[in-house]
């Protein structure tokens, strides 16, 4: 392995910082997310509560007696995600390989990025003046050459921070640290180490791991042990990963009805929406192309404000993109000769089960109501299908005489995701 070219970005006090963006007359106070005075949980806390010792997950009668100043405020949980994507897209200017681990915070893999945008230290300083720039919000860096040590550096930088840290420079960093900076070191574990004596990644790094398995267990021990040497072969995962995901169908010549065009959407959009489920990821961009007589395409695409994976919620977007640009053509009984659905703006899964807790309303979403039923059939039809094959189940009627002339099977190998 090489330089360090793995960042870790995670935006400072998330929650609290939408808070303070959005009404200024909280900046710069002590401030709570979730919770009161007189019960509840505080979700989240401004670095300025954070002083005082209030943290996320404390009741709320503490983080009050903590800090008297202390003003809790109810959180507008619809402005996290939109704030939150932004700050990803902003990330994914400077590389494909953004990795989001949650709502806040990704790794990126910027190496093959330094010959357009300079060395990781200044690409990471690039990204936190644009997400301060065109977001408002505050975010820390870390940069190293491995995941672990990004995200311990980015921990380190925080608030508002940026920590690179070079390869000849690890032991060094590493040493003084406490294990409890470490990446699946909680409490427990690290009572069990504080028992023997760990306290710091350098006294980690000197035990022997065999000693360390017996303390944490096996698995743990052996991964803890090689943790703290830095010794952490995992690679960003949108790096070379899906950017895109499509399907089409060929239609001949035919006179584009409600009936056909619905028919052939749902049947593009279950097979779309399924390799993204599959996948465990969503899509933010809708597009659809529709083909008329003389080759000539017509292209309309959509970006919705969350990312979408279920069936009927990508046909129903699809359709009334397809609509547009087929009511754009002169004359009736406008006839088309193909159809073709793909989504870009690709996300991994766990943005998508945050939707589930932020978004109370919007059918599209899957948090809503409806969102949520969607996201619960398109689960089951999936695991009916790993069990029984792709026609065992499904939204539409299994007789489609029409578009079974080439077998799905062979569809899907020239539909090469990107
Ligand atoms: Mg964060």
């Amino acid at each position: 392995m090489s330089g360090a070219t793995i960042l870790h970005a995670d935006l400072d006090a998330f929650y609290a910082s939408v808070e303070q963006l959005l009404d200024p007359t909280l900046r710069g106070r002590p401030i709570a997310v979730g919770g009161s005075a007189q019960g509840g949980v505080v979700l989240a806390a401004s670095y300025e509560a954070k002083a005082y010792g209030v943290a996320g997950g404390m009741p709320g009668w503490r983080a009050a007696r903590l800090c008297p100043a202390l003003r809790f405020v109810p959180g507008r949980f619809r402005e996290y995600q939109p704030l939150a994507d932004r700050v990803m897209e902003i990330l994914g200017d400077v590389t494909p390989a953004v990795e989001r681990i949650s709502i806040d915070e990704a790794f990126l893999d910027v190496s093959g990025s330094t010959h357009l945008f300079g060395p990781p230290a200044q690409i990471a300083a690039l990204l936190r003046r644009r997400v301060r720039a065109e977001v408002g919000l505050p975010i820390s860096v870390g940069v190293a050459r491995t995941k672990h040590l990004a995200k311990i550096a980015s921990q380190v930088a925080k608030p508002d921070g940026l920590v690179v840290v070079e390869p000849e420079r690890e032991r060094a960093f590493l040493d003084p640290l406490p294990v409890g900076l470490m990446w699946g070191v909680g409490p427990v574990a690290r009572e069990r180490l504080a028992e023997r004596g760990i306290t710091t990644i350098g006294e980690l790094a000197r035990t022997p791991s065999d000693a360390v398995e017996r303390i944490l267990g096996h698995a743990t021990g052996a991964r803890m042990s090689a943790l703290a040497h830095n010794d952490d072969p995992r690679r960003v995962a949108g790096a070379g990963r899906v950017r895109s995901v499509g399907a089409q169908s060929a239609l001949g010549r035919q006179v584009a009805t409600p009936a056909l065009v619905r028919e052939v959407l749902s049947h593009l959009a279950d097979r779309v929406a399924g390799r993204l489920r599959a996948k465990g990821r969503a899509g933010r961009t809708v597009t659809v192309r529709v083909r008329f007589p003389g080759m000539r395409s017509v292209t309309r695409s959509l970006t919705l404000p969350g990312p979408v994976a279920t069936t009927l919620t990508l046909t129903e977007v699809a359709e009334q993109l397809a609509w547009q640009a087929i009511r754009d053509q002169p004359g009736r009984d406008v006839e088309i000769t193909l159809l073709a659905v793909s989504v870009t703006g690709i996300v991994g899964q766990e943005a998508l089960q945050l939707e589930l807790a932020l978004h109370p309303d919007d059918p599209r979403r899957p948090g809503s109501e409806h969102g949520a039923a969607r996201w619960a059939v398109d689960r089951s039809v999936d695991a009916v299908r790993a069990r029984f094959g792709a026609h065992a189940v499904g939204y539409l009627p299994a007789a489609m005489p029409r578009l079974h002339t080439v077998p799905d099977e062979f569809r899907e190998l020239a539909e090469k995701d990107r």
